[in-house]
Parts: C-alpha cells; structure tokens; sequence
C-alpha cells in the first residue's frame, strides 16, 4: 500500500504513522526526520536544511525531491511506503506523481488529519521527544512518568528548536498556505480520505484502520 500522509505540523502524523507503518509493514518516511537526522550528523544535506528548519521555512524543492527520490528507491519501499511530511508543495506532488509513474506505481490514498489552529499551536509548543529513541511526548497531553525522562528508554526529553511559539507561527502559516493546493490536487484525483485528528490518538488510528480496510476492498490495491 502506497500512503501518503498529510496533516499540519502537530496534527500527530508522527505517532500515527508509526502505527500504520508498523501495522500494515511498509517504511515511515518522513522528509523532516531524514533533515534533522542529517542536520545532527553534520552531513552536507544536513548542513543546507538547517537554516531553512530553524526559521520554520520550507527547504527548497529540489534538495527535498532529491533526497525523497533517492529513498522511494530503496528495495523496502517495494512492498509499499507510508510518506509523511511529503509532498508539502505543488511542485514536490507533481514530482512525486511523475517518480511513481517512471517505476510504474502510483499513489493508492492520501490521508489528511484534520486539527484546528489553536490546537496545534498548543499541541507544539508543548511537545517533547526523547534524545535517544525519538518517542514524543507533550507536557500536558501526554506527560511522562518522571519529567523530562523518556518512559520507554530513560532517554533525556528535549523540545526541538524549531517548536518555540515564534517558529510554530511561523511554521503553521506557511503549512496552511501551502497545503490547500495540495490538498486540492488530492482531492481531484480521488485519493483524500479525511481524519478528525481532534480525537484521543487511539480513536485516531481506529478511524485511519477503517477507512483503508474499506478503501483496500475496493480498490485493487498493488505495489
Ligand atoms: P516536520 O518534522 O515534518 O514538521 O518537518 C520539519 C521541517 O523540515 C519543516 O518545517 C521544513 O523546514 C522541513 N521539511 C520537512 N519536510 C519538508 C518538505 N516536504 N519540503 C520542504 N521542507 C520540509
């Protein structure tokens, strides 16, 4: 199954893509943990995102379409991907589009999870993860046993940099901005499928499980 996953920034794509991801056993790519891995390695890729990241400004398109281009070619992404993150602009969409076709595959849903404005803003600046093994946590809405301590691996919990309320702004007005042509161009082809996002996380991912069980029936869903 070809996913793709769409949501503003906070709308929980993360947690729910791991999920999916580990659910129906297709790789989780997502373009902002493959910048921040490069970004913390140092690597050259790292090196020309991070101005774009910490501002809360989308990195260029062609830097974004290489690297997603680069991945989608891996031998797991045969049995399917779960895209989160990508496509976050017009150009990226009609990339992807045109990658798919050149290795005869093609998008089978998109899913958008649907989050209002004020509640995003809450959900980011209260947002957490763990400097070791990456799980997310939110001082308020899912707080871990000891503050500041990873539940799952004792790991320290940071908050990133680019989750400060001037960057959030920053971050959700140019989301916003860009993801209605998306979501546009999605809709007209017949693969958005809409998800309250405002639901507890489980109730989320019941939702996500019953709409491709019932899509994946009628629709012949190949690789
Ligand atoms: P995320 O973790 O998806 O919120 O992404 C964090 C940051 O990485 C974004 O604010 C952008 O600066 C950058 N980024 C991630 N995905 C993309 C993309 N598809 N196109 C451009 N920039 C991206």
């Amino acid at each position: 199954m070809n996913l793709l996953l769409m949501g503003l920034p906070g709308a929980g794509k993360g947690t729910q893509a791991e999920r999916i991801s580990g659910k129906y056993d297709i790789p989780h790519i997502s373009t902002g943990d493959m910048f921040r891995t490069a970004i913390k390695e140092g690597t050259p890729l790292g090196k020309k995102a991070k101005e774009y990241i910490d501002s809360g400004n989308l990195v260029p398109d062609e830097v974004t379409i290489g690297i997603v281009r680069e991945r989608l070619s891996k031998d797991d992404c045969k049995k399917g991907f779960l895209l989160d993150g990508f496509p976050r602009t017009t150009a990226q969409a009609e990339a992807l589009e045109q990658m798919l076709a050149e290795m005869e595959r093609t998008v089978h849903f998109v899913l958008n999870i649907e989050v209002a404005r004020e509640e995003l803003m809450a959900r980011l600046t209260g947002r957490r993860l763990c400097r070791d093994c990456g799980a997310t946590y939110h001082v308020i809405f899912n707080s871990t046993n000891v503050e500041g301590i990873c539940d799952k691996c004792s790991g320290e919990l940071y908050q990133r940099d680019d989750d400060n309320e001037e960057t959030v702004g920053t971050r959700l007005e140019v989301n916003i901005n860009q993801q209605q042509p998306l979501l546009d161009f999605y809709q007209e082809k017949g693969y958005l499928c809409k998800i309250d996002g405002s639901q507890p996380i489980d109730m989320v991912f019941e939702s996500i499980e019953n709409i491709l069980s019932n899509l994946s029936n009628s629709v012949v869903v190949s690789s």
